[in-house]
């Protein structure tokens, strides 16, 4: 499980984290919402390893990974990312590309995973295109094939879709909760489409502030919003 506790995190005199906490358990899916600035891409990245926290602690699977005095490298935390704009190769295959993380593995082991993962994600025959030739939700799907093939302990989804129009996006989001289960992989998203939060969650963060407003499943955070300003937040898309 991943556990978050009270941590502070600022850019120069600018405070963008004062004091945030949240917990997810092991196979898990969170949505992070929030407005625009509310600090939802600082978290990814204090979780993922590329900001020191100033106070607090991270932990996962009861190993510190970020504390005070404590800062893991990014790269030993084993926590994979897909970005809005988290571009493929070009000059790569489908399969090279899902594969690219793996190349300390053995050539079958490799092959096999990368089936798998097509497979996954509903591109089969796929492999040997490039990614020009396919769309952008096809390419999205590689895109996060890719950041899955390693078996990431924890998987990190800034607003992976929001290059795509709403139909597509909110359609993929269900497909995305789907692959996502079936690696039981932990995974934290964070969107600005509520209806996309609530298709692909278990549980949804509202921020504000630097803290986390209301930490809920979709359906109560829905109901019985904990606050003026989440009641407003959330119903302002519905
Ligand atoms: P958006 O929805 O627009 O992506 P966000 O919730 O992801 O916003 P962040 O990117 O985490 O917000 O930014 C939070 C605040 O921190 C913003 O006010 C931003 O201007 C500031 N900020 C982000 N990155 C830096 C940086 N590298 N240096 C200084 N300030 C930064
Ligand atoms: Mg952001």
């Amino acid at each position: 499980d991943l556990k978050v506790s009270h941590i502070k995190h600022s850019y120069g005199h600018k405070n963008v984290l004062t004091d945030l906490s949240f917990e997810l358990n092991a196979g898990e899916i969170a949505c992070l919402l929030g407005g625009s600035g509310s600090g939802k891409s600082t978290v990814l990245r204090t979780i993922a390893g590329f900001e020191r926290i100033q106070s607090g602690q991270i932990s996962m699977s009861g190993q510190v990974l970020s504390a005070a005095h404590v800062h893991m490298p990014a790269h030993e935390r084993q926590i994979g990312m897909v970005f809005q704009d988290h571009a493929l190769f070009p000059h790569l295959t489908v399969a090279d590309n899902i594969g690219f993380g793996l190349f300390k593995w053995a050539k079958k082991t490799r092959e096999a995973r990368v089936q798998q993962l097509l497979t996954l994600i509903h591109l089969e025959g796929y492999d040997k295109l490039f990614p020009h030739e396919l769309s952008g939700g096809q390419q999205q799907r590689v895109a996060l094939a890719r950041s899955l093939a390693p078996r990431p302990k924890l998987l990190l989804l800034d607003e992976p879709f929001s290059s795509l129009d709403v139909e597509l996006r909110e359609r993929l989001a269900r497909e995305v909760r789907d692959i996502l289960k079936s690696e039981g992989v932990t995974a934290i998203m964070v969107t600005h489409d509520q209806n996309e939060a609530f298709a692909v969650a278990d549980m949804v963060g509202v921020m504000h502030q630097g803290r986390i407003e209301q930490w809920d499943s979709p359906y109560v955070l829905y109901h019985k919003p904990s606050t003026r300003y989440v009641a407003d937040f959330i119903g302002q898309g519905v």
